[in-house]
């Protein structure tokens, strides 16, 4: 194992290794996976098959679809249709939620437009509230921790967004109608962006993406979808923080995302 590896995997407190038990790619959906660990070498699991741009299943959310605030929303449905400079600029200029009164940036979202990957968080804290970019504090270290562990690089194949885009005072949880005011900027991202994946962080993205209250419990280790894009649950990198123990649950569902994001690239490429 490279130190490299041996230095991210120590830092997420999965030392010493574990061994990736093998699965049929059948087994992949809608059941918990069994107890796992890192992949052997999951550099090579995260990243783009050799035909990168491979036609991805167009998922329902794609272009021309309304957010699910819907049609009768006539701000929603105008978001709905802007493409990447103009949606940058709405977000910047957004007044539609009480956020905006205290925000110092708004923070859009950061990396590949056309990544498989997509990461969902939950909302800036104070030092993305000050840069303008998604976890960028020990949160956001955990996270590119995470990220490196599975092969994967901010900015390459991967996307990291919010579910809201501006902080919330003393970073408490969204308000539904904050998460409401801000759903279309989420949605048109994942319309423009296409991802194959899309993993969310934490509870308060995953009953945002959901539509429903679930504990993180019950959503672990399941393939759901968001309007047609497979979507996985995972903790949120500042809950790992305050809880080491579940460090390695999260191993595990990142783990089941590697072997779900294969199963996907294979399902395009008709590899078995
Ligand atoms: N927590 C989040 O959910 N998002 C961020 O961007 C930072 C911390």
């Amino acid at each position: 194992m490279s130190t490299r590896r041996e230095e991210i995997l120590r830092e997420l407190g999965l030392t010493p290794v574990w061994r990736l038990r093998e699965r049929t790619p059948a087994a992949a959906t809608e059941e918990p996976p069994p107890a796992m660990s890192a992949p052997q070498r999951p550099a090579q699991a995260a990243t783009k098959p050799q035909s990168a741009h491979a036609p991805r299943a167009a998922p329902k959310a794609a272009a021309a679809s309304p957010p699910l605030a819907d049609s009768l929303d006539p701000r929603a449905a105008g978001i709905a249709r802007m493409e990447w400079p103009q949606l940058k600029e709405a977000v910047a200029g957004c007044t539609a939620c009480p956020l905006h009164k205290a925000r110092n940036k708004t923070v859009f979202g950061v990396g590949d437009e056309n990544a498989e990957w997509l990461f969902v968080g939950e909302g800036p804290g104070a030092e993305e509230d000050a840069k303008g970019e998604p976890f960028v504090g020990q949160a956001g270290k955990l996270l590119d921790n995470m990220l490196a562990a599975i092969g994967l690089k901010r900015g390459e194949n991967a996307y990291i967004a919010n579910v809201v885009k501006c902080r919330p005072p003393a970073n408490r949880n969204p308000e539904p109608l904050e998460a409401a005011q801000c759903e279309p900027y989420l949605h048109r991202q994942i319309a423009l962006i296409r991802p194959r994946l899309i993993v969310a962080l934490g509870k308060v993205a995953a009953v945002n993406l959901l539509r429903r209250e679930a504990s993180i419990a019950s959503l672990r280790g399941k393939v759901l979808e968001y309007r047609g894009t497979p979507l996985i649950v995972t903790y949120h990198p500042a809950y790992l923080l305050r809880s080491l123990p579940d460090k390695s649950k999260a191993w595990e569902d990142l783990c089941f995302a590697v072997e779900t994001m294969r199963g996907l690239q294979n399902a395009v490429t008709g590899t078995t």
